[in-house]
């Protein structure tokens, strides 16, 4: 039986004419046309008029902090219920994470939750250097009020659109709201470029301080004269073209994964202890992953007995992200919040939602999971 996995990398026939056309360029550095040609299509699509392509989200952020003059001490505000790569670069910069619960309309950060924690850190006397919110599976956050939350508190905002490429809030595209927003091109992305990330924004002056530090903060000196630390995150010309190449298909990758979407919730959306995760209607999501969340009282099986089973049948299923104010290497970090998180998490599960998804193999999982749950 051949595996189905969870979000793999698709790669079209137009690609392999894109990557043998960069190697015969002659390009072979993180340097080249592909480059600058794929941040200002980016950019373009986004709308923003700054952007430095990378060689993952993770540094992506890294470099948003470092350009925000994050340093140790600060506090950095970000959801709970996200990916690790989402807060390392906090410690990286030895700042201080404060974790936020989610709401249960978008499993997003919750904005009332967040005016409280940044009151709480503004009366022990430390106003937060920044708020990362993240566009959790592919769906927006409450990007109106948490953008007011930030300008009424004079916090700069940062949007981290890894899973997000494509969605919009209010007809905006993600990655257009905050001062700052990263992407991330990982394998099992929207789009992938392998291993990437980008940097975009409005003020030039914090982007040509990210692609300073991301090129071994290089003074222009023939002898290489460095006054700071740097960083070597710059993405390959070569990969650019990969990713150049997979953006002009984003589109249709939203519908493969929106169809997806469709089917699932259409087949398996009236069992009963199943919910899918809500679409909020002030925004349009890229459809990246689809989850559901299972009431193991009313579904009769927990979440772990059904992704055993169907990975007896070689389906990959995975749990929604464990909340980072319960992961070891966090524990010391303060959290603002009650519970969603958490029992999103516990109850909560992930769909294969590959754009290359063939019908027949998602109908399989539709199968094995119908099956489960009855
Ligand atoms: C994938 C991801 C990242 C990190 O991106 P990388 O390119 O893998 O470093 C950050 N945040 C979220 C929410 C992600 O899903």
């Amino acid at each position: 039986m051949k595996k189905i996995y969870l979000s793999p990398p698709e790669i079209r026939p137009e690609d392999y004419i894109a990557m043998q056309a960069v190697m015969d360029s002659g390009w072979i550095a993180p340097v080249g046309p592909e480059l600058d040609g794929f941040e200002k299509a980016l950019a373009d699509r986004i709308g923003r008029s700054n952007a430095c392509a990378v060689n993952s989200g993770t540094s992506a952020l890294h470099l948003a902090l470092l350009a925000l003059g994050v340093e140790p001490g600060d506090t950095i505000l970000c959801p709970s219920l996200t990916f690790a790569g989402c807060a390392f670069p906090i410690l990286y910069c030895g700042a201080t994470p404060v974790f936020i619960d989610s709401e249960k309309e978008t499993w997003n950060m919750d904005p009332a939750h967040l005016e409280v924690a940044i009151s709480e850190s503004i009366d022990a006397g430390k106003v937060p250097k920044a708020v990362i919110v993240v566009h959790i599976y592919g769906q927006c956050a409450k990007m109106d009020l948490i953008s007011a939350i930030c300008k009424q508190y004079g916090i700069p905002l940062i949007e981290d659109v890894a899973e997000a490429l494509g969605a919009s809030f209010h007809g905006k595209p993600a990655g257009s709201f905050g001062d700052l927003a990263f992407f991330s091109f990982n394998g099992n992305k929207i789009i992938t470029t392998s291993g990437g990330g980008m940097l975009l924004s409005d003020k030039a002056e914090l982007v040509e301080k990210a692609r300073y530090l991301a090129h071994q903060a290089r003074e222009p000196a023939l002898h290489y004269e460095h006054k700071v630390v740097g960083y070597n995150y710059r993405m390959s010309n070569v990969l650019a073209a990969l990713g150049r190449s997979q953006l002009n298909d984003l589109d249709r990758r939203i519908r493969c994964r929106e169809k997806h979407y469709q089917k699932y919730i259409e087949t398996l959306g009236s069992l009963d202890g199943v919910s899918f995760m809500p679409i909020y209607d002030s925004g349009e999501p890229n459809y990246w992953l689809t989850c559901l969340t299972i009431d193991p009282k009313l579904a009769r099986k927990n979440r772990d007995l059904i992704i055993k089973l169907c990975e007896e049948e070689s389906i990959e299923i995975r749990p929604t992200w464990k909340p980072l104010h319960l992961q070891p290497v966090f524990k010391s970090a303060h959290y603002v919040g009650k519970d969603v998180a958490e029992d999103l998490y516990t109850n909560g599960l992930c769909l294969p939602s590959g754009s290359n998804l063939s019908d027949i193999s998602r109908d399989r999982v539709i199968t094995v999971l119908g099956d489960a749950l009855n």
